[in-house]
Formats: C-alpha cells, sequence, structure tokens
C-alpha cells in the first residue's frame, strides 16, 4: 500500500521527477456509485485481529492529487483490499485524478478564468509584455478552451478516437505555446500527433492556471518543492490556505466523498491518505482538514506513502500531528492493523466502563504500535516506536504484540495486491508530452501497476536509502497471487498492460511470469524496474521478451567504470553495456536513471559519463535517461557509513526544523551547480531531438560552464571492447 514506496527512487518523478461556488456543478462522481457498488460484490473475510476486537470499521481511503494522469497509484487499491479481506468497510477514492477531471471540465473552466479575470490586474504589474500578451491570448481563447475541454478529456481517456481528426482539421481549438510547439512550421498535424496536441492544449491551460490563480498547480504534482525546502509544518499549512485551486476545487470534492459516508452514532471513521510524492502533501493536508470537520475526533486520520515513509520518519513537528493522528511507516499493514486494534479496544473499553460504571473486563488496550508515530498523550514530543527494537526485552506482552504485527505486515507484503476492479479507468488520460518511445510508454497507457517484490535484493548502493525499510526488507510476494489480481483487474477492465513498480524486478521472477505468459491465451504485456546487473543475459532477455516484456527501467547513475565503482552499484561497466545490448538485441526499450554530483566525483568522470550516455543514445543501447542531482540523505548507507567514521572526507550539512529531515547538504555540493543546465540540455537534444552528433562542449556555452571539462573516454573503443556494437 504505498503507503508504500513506489515513490522516490523509482516512478515518473525520477522523470522530471481544485470549492467551487456550486459544489456538485464541478465534478461529479458517477463513478463513485460504482465503486461502492462494486465492492458489494467482492469478498469480505473477517479475520480476527490480536486482541480479539474485530468491529467492522469504516475506512475511507484517499490518493490526494495530484499524481500520473495515465493509471492509478496503487497505494490505496493495495489498502482497499487488506482492510476489504478483513472484513472492514473500505472505500477507496483516487481523489487525484477526480479533482483533476472536474479542472478540466467546461464549468472549472469558466470558473478559473472568472477568477484569472479578477487577478489579472494585480499580477500585471509583474509580468512582461510577452506574458502580459500570452495571457491575453487566454482570455480572447476562453471560449474556445471551455467549449473543447470535455471532448479533449474524453478523447485522450479513450473515449472519443473520432475527436482525432477535429484535432487535425484544428478549427475551434485554441493555441498557446505548447500547442504552437506540437502544430509546428507547417500549423497543423498529421493524424498521429493528435494525441500529443490534444496533450499540449492540457498543458497550455496548465501554465494559464499556474500563471493566474494558482502558482503550485502542476497536472502531475501540487506545490512541490514547499515540503522540500519547508523547516516547519506551518509553511505547508500557509501553502494550502493560500491555494486557490485546492481550496476551489478540491474542497467541494472532499466536502461530497465525506458526505457520503455518514459515521454511524460515534464510531470511529480511519481515513488513509497517502503521499507518495511531496506534490500530494498540501491536498493531503486538507483531506485531513476536511475529513476532521466531518468526523470530528471520531476521525483517526493516517498518512502514509513513500514520501512520508522516507522524509518524515523522524518529524518532531508537533503541528504535524494536530492535523494527522498517525504516521505510518513502510508497507503500512502492520501500522494499520496495530492503530484499528488501538482505537478498537479503546473504544470498547471506554464502552463497557461507562455500562458497567466499574472497572472493565474488556482486555487490554494494545501498547505497541507497530510502524507508526504519532502524538504523545503527554502532549509534549512525538512518540516513536522503533521498527526494529522495542520496548520488548523489557515487556514480554510488548514483544509478542509487536511480533504479531511484524507477521502480519510481512504476510500482507507477500499476499496483499492492489485489487483495481472498482476502479474507474475511463477517467484517466493517455498523455503524449514526449517524442521518446521510451516517455511516451511511461504515459500514454492505462498501466496496471503492481510490485513483483519488495525492497532491494542488492542493498548496497552508496546514494540510496539502504537503511529503510523498504529498500533492505528484501521479499518476493506470492506470484500466483499476484497472477490472481492481474486476472482479476483484466477481466473487469479489459487491461492487459502491467507496470511493475518499487524496487526491481528480480530476475528469476520475470523469468517464470514470463513462462506463465507464454501459455495464456490472452498474455500480459509488462514492464517495470530492473537492475543491470549481469543476471540479464541474452537468453533471459529474449525469453523475457517473448514472454511480455516491453521496457526497463534502471539506475546506470553514473556511466563510467570508476563512478560505478564509487556507488558500489555491483556491476563493472563491461558488464553493464553487455546487459543493455542483451535488452536491445531482444527489442526491449530501456530507461536509464542517472545522477551526478556524487561527493568526491571528479568533473572529469561527469564529463567521461555524459559522454558515455551519449554514445548509449547514439548505438540505441539506451532509449531515454534522466540525471538526477545527488542528494545526500539520512538514511543512505553514505551517510550511515559517514556516520560510522569511514567517509572522512564527507562533511553534512544538517537542516534545521522540526519537519522533513531526510535530506541533508554537504560541503562543497555547490561545486556541481554549473553541471545542471549542462546535462539537462545535452540531454533534451540527445534523447529527444536524436542530436546525438552534438558533443557534451556543444552545451557547455554559458559562462559558468566554461570552466567544466570535456570528456576524455573513449565511449565507442569501450563499446567495441565489451563486444557490443
Ligand atoms: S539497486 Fe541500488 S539504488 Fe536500486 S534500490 Fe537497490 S540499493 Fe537502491
Amino acid at each position: 500500500m504505498d503507503f508504500q514506496s513506489t515513490a522516490l527512487p523509482t516512478e515518473l518523478q525520477r522523470l522530471n521527477k481544485a470549492h467551487l461556488y456550486l459544489k456538485s456543478l464541478f465534478w461529479s462522481i458517477p463513478k463513485s456509485e460504482n465503486v461502492s457498488n462494486g465492492q458489494e460484490k467482492f469478498r469480505q473475510i473477517p479475520s480476527p485481529t490480536l486482541s480479539g476486537y474485530n468491529k467492522r470499521m469504516q475506512c475511507i481511503l484517499l490518493q490526494p492529487p495530484f499524481t500520473q494522469l495515465n493509471a492509478p497509484y496503487p497505494a490505496i487499491w493495495y489498502l482497499d483490499r487488506f482492510l476489504r479481506d478483513r472484513g472492514h468497510d473500505s472505500h477507496p477514492y483516487d481523489s487525484s485524478i477526480m479533482c483533476l477531471r472536474s479542472i478540466f471540465s467546461a464549468v472549472g473552466l469558466r470558473a478559473i478564468f472568472a477568477q484569472a479575470r479578477l487577478v489579472a490586474g494585480t499580477k500585471q504589474k509583474q509580468q512582461n509584455t510577452v506574458v502580459r500578451q500570452r495571457i491575453a491570448d487566454y482570455f480572447r481563447q476562453e471560449d474556445d478552451y471551455c467549449h473543447s475541454i470535455e471532448a479533449i478529456c474524453a478523447y485522450l481517456s479513450g473515449e472519443d478516437p473520432g475527436f482525432a481528426y477535429r484535432l487535425a482539421v484544428g478549427a475551434g481549438i485554441p493555441s498557446g505555446m505548447r500547442t504552437e510547439a506540437v502544430l509546428g512550421e507547417a500549423g497543423g498535424i498529421q493524424i498521429d500527433d493528435a494525441p500529443a496536441l490534444a496533450t499540449a492544449v492540457l498543458n497550455d491551460l496548465s501554465d494559464f492556471i499556474r500563471g493566474t490563480v494558482d502558482s503550485g498547480f502542476e497536472t502531475v504534482r501540487y506545490a512541490e518543492r514547499i515540503p522540500a525546502s519547508a523547516s516547519s509544518f506551518e509553511t505547508i499549512l500557509n501553502a494550502v490556505n493560500n491555494s486557490w485551486i485546492l481550496q476551489n476545487f478540491y474542497r467541494p470534492l472532499l466536502d461530497d466523498i465525506f458526505s457520503r459516508h455518514p459515521r454511524h452514532d460515534s464510531e470511529p471513521v480511519l481515513v488513509c491518505l497517502s503521499v507518495p510524492f511531496p506534490g500530494c502533501l498540501a491536498a493531503a493536508v486538507m483531506a485531513a482538514q476536511c475529513a476532521r470537520q466531518h468526523y470530528g475526533p471520531a476521525a483517526i486520520i493516517i498518512l502514509g506513502g513513500g514520501y512520508v515513509s522516507t522524509e518524515l520518519r523522524t518529524t518532531e513537528d508537533q503541528l504535524l500531528f494536530r492535523n494527522f493522528d498517525y504516521l505510518a511507516y513502510d508497507g503500512g499493514y502492520g501500522a494499520l492493523l496495530s492503530i484499528i486494534d488501538h482505537v478498537q479496544s479503546k473504544a470498547a473499553k471506554a464502552a463497557a466502563s461507562a455500562a458497567t460504571r466499574a472497572t472493565p473486563t474488556t482486555p487490554a488496550v494494545p501498547t505497541a504500535l507497530y510502524g507508526t508515530r504519532w502524538l504523545d498523550s503527554s502532549g509534549l514530543q512525538p512518540s516513536v516506536v522503533p521498527l526494529q527494537n522495542p520496548v520488548a526485552e523489557q515487556d514480554p506482552d510488548y514483544a509478542r504484540q509487536f511480533q504479531h504485527y511484524r507477521e502480519k505486515e510481512n504476510q500482507a507484503i507477500a499476499e496483499i495486491h492492489p485489487d483495481y476492479r472498482a476502479a474507474d479507468f475511463s477517467q484517466y488520460l493517455r498523455i503524449v508530452d514526449s517524442p521518446n518511445p521510451m516517455h511516451r510508454l511511461w504515459n500514454n497507457t492505462p498501466w496496471l501497476k503492481y510490485r513483483m517484490a519488495y525492497g532491494c535484493y542488492w542493498q548496497r548502493c552508496a546514494f540510496c536509502d539502504t537503511q529503510l525499510h523498504y529498500i533492505k526488507h528484501y521479499q518476493l510476494t506470492d506470484q500466483s497471487r499476484l497472477l490472481q489480481a492481474m486476472e482479476d483487474a483484466a477481466g473487469e477492465h479489459k487491461l492487459y498492460g502491467i507496470h511493475f513498480v518499487d524496487e526491481a524486478m528480480p530476475p528469476r521472477l520475470v523469468r517464470s511470469l514470463a513462462a506463465i505468459n507464454r501459455s495464456r491465451k490472452r498474455p500480459f504485456t509488462f514492464w517495470g524496474n530492473i537492475r543491470f546487473d549481469k543476471s540479464w543475459t541474452a537468453e533471459l532477455c529474449a525469453e523475457a521478451a517473448a514472454g511480455g516484456l516491453v521496457a526497463v527501467s534502471g539506475g546506470i547513475e553514473i556511466a563510467s567504470g570508476k563512478g560505478l565503482q564509487i556507488i558500489d552499484k555491483g556491476f563493472t561497466l563491461n558488464q553493464l553495456l553487455v546487459c543493455l545490448a542483451n535488452f536491445k538485441q531482444a527489442g526491449i526499450l530501456v530507461h536509464a536513471y542517472l545522477i551526478y554530483g556524487f561527493p568526491g566525483q571528479s568533473h572529469q568522470d561527469i564529463a567521461d559519463s555524459a559522454e558515455m550516455v551519449r554514445v548509449l543514445l547514439a548505438e540505441g543501447l539506451i532509449d531515454s535517461a534522466f540525471w538526477h542531482r545527488f542528494i545526500l540523505t539520512t538514511y543512505s548507507r553514505l551517510h550511515g557509513d559517514y556516520k560510522a567514521g569511514s567517509c572522512k572526507n564527507l562533511q553534512p550539512l544538517y537542516p534545521s526544523g522540526s519537519f522533513a529531515e531526510n535530506d541533508l547538504g554537504f560541503q562543497g555540493e555547490a561545486d556541481y551547480d554549473p553541471w545542471t543546465a549542462v546535462l539537462d540540455s545535452a540531454l533534451a537534444a540527445w534523447a529527444d531531438e536524436g542530436q546525438t552528433e552534438l558533443p557534451l562542449r556543444h552545451f557547455m556555452k554559458g559562462q559558468q560552464s566554461t570552466r567544466l571539462p570535456t570528456p576524455r573516454v573513449q565511449a565507442l573503443k569501450l563499446l567495441r571492447e565489451a563486444g557490443v556494437i
């Protein structure tokens, strides 16, 4: 449940790494009826919990805005399956896509244009002539935007294929900077470019919203930079209070969802909010506030997800805990079970006490909360239940409870797979915002997302958060249950495309899935994260491709022998090249994650790594890539080594404040600043435009970058020596 960690190391954010005036006017959730009704048909298996408190609990699971547009983020669908299997009354809502569709609706756009006109006067003073002209162009085309938006979204969701021809003709289709770029000098498109043009209209609107009514808005994230830089939770609260989009689109949506689920008597209502990325945090805060207003103290508000598990692991910000009752870490199953037991046992005890006016005979309230952080009853500091070393040694009962939840967590990690049967795939948009085939694959297909394994089977890369549970706890999932979940979703939605998220797919599980898939009447098509290690032989790649594997994404990080060594990537440059060649020979698309600015990495090594990337793209050994600036993190192996005294040259800079604490700085990191623009522009030209003939020095024309070294590595020679060209 991400509550899991599809989050930080992988996925789209690595690539680039909404009240209105009349609430139900701006969006409707006809499909949410399907959600509720759909759930009735699924089995519910009550199972006893540790303390015997097993009341059916009302649970509302929300994916706050904004995540990827093409498919549901899996967290709430994992959780929903888990809670329903235990007999709870679970209601999952992907409020991210619901909110986005309300924004990109005729009524939504009218409201946005109205607000934009209101604020236009105050903003004009800060805008230059070009921007003012651009804004005026939007206002001039307001009717075109409002008339075409729903047809454009219907087209991108696969509902109205014929609209492609309207897009190609272009009459009545509004135009901004993004659409002009797609139209090009010819001023028109071929029919195959219709998805790109439709996407560009949404991106133009996104620019307009950001430039007028809400600077935090992006279609796949909201105000992402604020959590990254905030030293206190108050900054996040201010962002929520000042967000026109969240206040006017998300707030009425939340009111509608919560009013669909009134609380029964004084029964608690569990509200689970998944924050896989920092760009979902502001909306999660609003959801928590809204839940509190609807349910009062009966709302048990739990915040989880990859961002929470990584960045809020040791937070001591008390304001945060006035908005959320619990933070749940890692898989989240153990945390949820322990919280439910704790809440229900406390309620039972209070009820028994009120009924008998005597000492209650109900069992003791479980004291062990697993994988959870909450505000201590004394109101002083958040209390922490350590994940590995509870008070167990002194308290056998505590130890028994803790062990119970740990076992349940591990069991669920293996057995629970997201159940998408109640998801509404008609709402998701097939985005095409890049000519690169690998980037297109990422965004233009409604993938069903699953996890093949939890944690990493390598666990040693120096830059990686290897001290965190979702990396260091390696556990395979139950493949027969996984296949059943895939089968169920395919049967419901007629979707056979699978995206395996989170950490690397283990090669042997890919082999067995491919073999099973080959014998299926209707095989699945799949892709996912991998490690470029030597297990990927030519034979395995061919077998995997024949069994449905179409693309892989994985970390090269530093494409030099020395670089791979200093980060302890676990394969040599030669092994990497052979592995890439094996994938290419099998016809499998490859995306590479790259980093630069690792402490101690020389400028020459960055230049050589970039040159190797250029040649890999030129030779078709990789199809796309993305550079990440190295960030030192608290839970990385490198920081662990520093703490152990074995990294004498590293000088971490610790953040001040009580909020997110995982990202650290280090002495000397600014030395790598000039590389950001160089590497980003080089990669855009090489991977998106196919201009691999342009050398790295072509992109070093800025003042800051003139002192950067040019590559010395003879990349082609290394490829020949590896026997891959
Ligand atoms: S392969 Fe390396 S970077 Fe990837 S999850 Fe494992 S340890 Fe982390």
